[in-house]
């Protein structure tokens, strides 16, 4: 039988988190950028591929679940004797802010990511959001450039390899961050002021996810909106953003049309995405979910913004 090939890399952590919201405290559970991400976007391309690490304190379980969605393992390293990545943060009353308790890069330090052989053509890659130096070496690996390069960061990164995270930044096509952190790389507070200078640095696209007030799209001097669909229970905002980014990445891979146009589709699937992923703790709610859960979300967007968006059967 033939090893299928990646649609799409999706580089990040596989990680534990212990998360805490005003509404109750998980025990150390699977998190990770690349884990959320490549979950999502499986519901759209058959064989998002993940390059990260994981130590051998990793669950076997979870990784059969990743392979279970399609997702492609090939890239991941397990490494005996080492500690998975853990984070853990508290989300404060609000649920849009959060305070980040702890970061313990364990495995991740000196990680050195390798890409398969055959996934150095692959034409759609995110580099979710993790060490921009891996990103990087990621990226430097592709024997072909991908038609199109996503990446997300975080706060974390500013403070600690910002000269890096730019770096990376003059490479890619769409930046996704979040509003506070698009203030912060900017130094400017008004989002248009931001993105104009965001855009500067390197990236056609910008996203900027703003939580329960939705998400813009700039491109150039134009700007796309689409809220956040008003939610009955936000249980667990964490990994919301990484689940934006494989839906959005993973509708344009499926796809295959990065026009402006479908990029607008694709920030609706992604938001649909990430309204799923907060349902519930950690990766539960992503872990099953049907493709008609999907499209009927999106419907509920279109209604509630009348958008001329067609749906595929
Ligand atoms: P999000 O809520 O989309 O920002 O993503 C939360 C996920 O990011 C969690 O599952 C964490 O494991 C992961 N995470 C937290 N801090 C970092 C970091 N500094 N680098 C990479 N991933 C992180």
């Amino acid at each position: 039988m033939n090893t299928p090939q990646p649609s799409l890399i999706v580089v990040g952590t596989v990680a534990f988190d212990a998360i805490e919201t005003p509404f109750g405290k998980s025990d150390k559970i699977v998190g990770g950028a690349a884990t959320y991400a490549a979950l999502s976007a499986s519901y759209f391309t058959p064989h998002p591929g993940i390059i990260s690490v994981v130590g051998d304190d990793f669950p076997r379980d979870f990784l059969n679940v990743l392979s279970a969605h399609g997702v492609l393992l090939d890239g991941l390293e397990i490494r005996s004797g080492e500690k998975s990545f853990f984070w853990s943060g508290r989300y404060r009353a609000d649920m849009n802010s959060r305070d980040t308790l702890e970061t313990q890069l364990n495995v991740l330090a000196g990680f050195q990511p390798r890409v398969p052989e055959p996934w150095r053509r692959t034409p759609f890659l995110l580099l979710g959001n993790l060490m921009p130096s891996i990103q990087m070496a990621v990226l430097d690996q592709m024997d072909v450039r991908p038609g199109l390069v996503v990446m997300d960061t975080m706060n974390f990164w500013m403070e600690t390899a910002l000269t890096d995270l730019k770096n990376v930044l003059a490479r890619v096509d769409v930046l996704t961050i979040n509003d506070e952190e698009a203030r912060q790389l900017s130094g400017e507070y008004a989002l248009v002021a931001a993105a104009r200078k965001i855009l500067a640095m390197g990236p056609r696209y910008l996203v900027i996810k703003k939580g329960e007030n939705g998400a813009l799209l700039f491109h150039g001097d134009q700007v796309f909106f689409a809220p956040a669909l008003p939610l009955e229970e936000v249980f667990d905002p964490t990994g919301a953003g990484d689940t934006f980014a494989g839906g959005f990445i993973g509708f344009l891979a499926a796809t295959g049309d990065v026009s402006f146009e479908n990029m607008k589709r694709a920030v609706l699937y992604g938001s649909a995405m990430a309204s799923f992923c907060v349902e519930k703790f950690g990766t539960a709610r992503l872990i099953h979910l049907s493709r008609n859960e999907i499209d009927d979300r999106l419907r509920q967007f279109i209604h509630l913004t009348h958008f001329d968006i067609q749906l595929e059967d």
